[in-house]
């Protein structure tokens, strides 16, 4: 009992393109507005009507291409996928299918400390359906309303190669991809509106096989931590299956978040279902390599690249420059304020840590975040110069989080100068020694912790204000004149 299995994954990513307008009209492409108000004849899909191709979808299909290291098509055109479903008013979506604008990519991820490329299969464009509002669990639903309003937002599906072999690989291509979409300027991929879509395609087979296993399909990944839990899941229940000698079926399965499970949804369709054949509206679109040449000159700085910018003129560990490089937002806080502190690895221990902790907690992105780089520099000053302590530090910048105050006003406010006056901290010292003469007996006799308990005791009678180092310098050297 108990084979070796490897897992595949691949992963179809769909990222809404941040444009102006539609992919195929001139309703406004924006998230959030009342349901069905941006809506017109050509995206609710009224008969007769005839679509027109936004320029500013193609040319953020064609970055996104170059910054995923694909091959941009010199002519693509665009095909009817046909399928019935509410949300899809004319019963097809605009896709495309046998030539698509990106071939043939790949972006790297960190497996064990070394680089592993995963290959893009293609990446193409389409027209996103409505979103249907499921009144609870889709299978347990009673009614569902349909909302237009994303009918025909422009989307590029990104198809991966089945190249990563745990969920974890499959977590880390996905943080990359948006990383790489997010530098590019193609996506603001906000995975909790929908801009951002995730499906992962999972199958296992014995280890040293080369024929891919029978694969699932599971969809309604909305987060990071649901598509690795989804993918964990849906493994083990392949592996439980196939040791009690059943077989996979080809289907397509939901990530039930609540229950933790995948479920049936339909079984699969094969590419033929759809009956694909060209969309007759729509002309294929030749794509100059002036033009490719022109965008691929005008790239903004990859992740990659601002990763290795951070190591070599900064000196950060490989770790957090990794980190710091996943986002523009994050990277760009990062920079303003190294310009302005001596000690890059300073600025990034505070952003990993203590700016991480706190994002995490309000679940915030560092775009919403109070603090700039002015006031958290201002503060990382105050503590070097011993106004107040790496402690009460972490109180100042909560409070500059939380209310966007500047570190003056908090420490001010608070009554949180340190003191760092030596004479007063003599005065205390004498007093607190005055009044343990035991401890100070069992310290001279070579108990090293009583000194521990001493500083305790001035940080006490200080309430926390008193500064540690020199409460230490000054203790010892007292009781060493004694
Ligand atoms: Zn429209």
């Amino acid at each position: 009992m108990g084979h070796e299995y490897e897992t595949v994954i691949g992963l179809e990513v769909h990222v809404e393109l941040h444009t102006k307008s539609k992919i195929f009209c001139a309703c406004p492409n924006e998230f959030g507005a009342e349901p069905n108000t941006h809506v017109c004849p050509i995206c609710a899909g009224f008969p007769g009507m005839l679509p027109v191709l936004n320029k500013e979808a193609v040319e953020l299909s064609i970055k996104a291409g170059l910054a995923l290291n694909c091959h941009i098509a010199e002519v693509c055109k665009f095909d009817r996928k046909n399928y019935f479903y509410p949300d899809l008013p004319k019963a097809y979506q605009i896709s495309q299918f046998a030539m698509p604008i990106c071939q043939q990519g790949y972006l790297e991820i960190d497996v064990d400390g070394a680089p592993k490329r995963i290959g893009i299969h293609r990446a193409h464009m389409e027209e996103d359906a409505g979103k249907l509002i499921h009144q609870g669990a889709i299978t347990e639903t009673l009614y569902t309303l349909v909302d237009l309003n994303r009918s025909g937002v422009p989307l590029l599906e990104i198809v991966s190669e089945p190249d990563m072999r745990s969920a974890e690989e499959a977590r880390d291509y996905l943080e990359k991809l948006r990383a790489v979409l997010l530098f590019a300027g193609v996506s603001d991929c906000k995975m909790e509106e929908g801009s951002l879509r995730c499906d992962a395609n999972v199958s296992i087979r014995p280890l040293g096989e080369k024929k891919l296993g029978t694969r699932t399909e599971i969809k309604n990944l909305n987060s990071f931590r649901s598509l690795e839990r989804a993918i964990e899941y849906e493994v083990n229940r392949q592996k439980e299956r196939l040791e009690d000698g059943g077989t996979i079926i080809q289907e397509t399965l939901t990530w039930d978040e609540e229950k933790q499970v995948t479920r049936s949804l339909r079984s699969k369709e094969e590419a033929h279902d759809y009956r694909y054949f060209p969309d007759p509206d729509l002309v294929p679109i030749h794509i100059s390599r002036d033009w490719v040449e022109a965008l691929r000159r005008n790239l903004p700085e990859m992740p990659d690249q601002a990763r290795e910018r951070l190591m070599k003129e900064q000196g950060l560990p490989a770790y957090d420059a990794a980190i710091i490089s996943l986002s523009p937002d994050y990277l760009a806080f990062f920079d303003a304020c190294a310009a302005r502190y001596s000690n890059a690895k300073v600025v990034s221990n505070w952003m990993m840590v203590e700016l991480n902790r706190l994002l995490n907690l309000h679940n915030m992105n560092i775009s919403e975040c109070k603090i700039n780089s002015n006031d958290f520099i201002l503060m990382l000053n105050y503590i070097d110069n011993g106004t107040i302590s790496g402690k009460m530090a972490k109180n100042v910048f909560e409070e500059m989080f939380a209310t966007g105050s500047s570190p003056d006003k908090i420490i001010q406010e608070k009554g949180m100068v340190q003191i760092s006056d030596e004479k007063a901290l003599l005065q205390l010292v004498r007093k607190v020694l005055e009044e343990n003469p035991e401890v100070v007996r069992d310290y001279k006799n070579g108990k090293e912790k009583a000194l521990g308990f001493l500083v305790g005791q001035i940080m006490k009678v200080t309430k926390g204000q008193a500064n540690p180092g020199l409460v230490n310098k000054i203790l010892k050297e007292t009781l060493t004149e004694e």
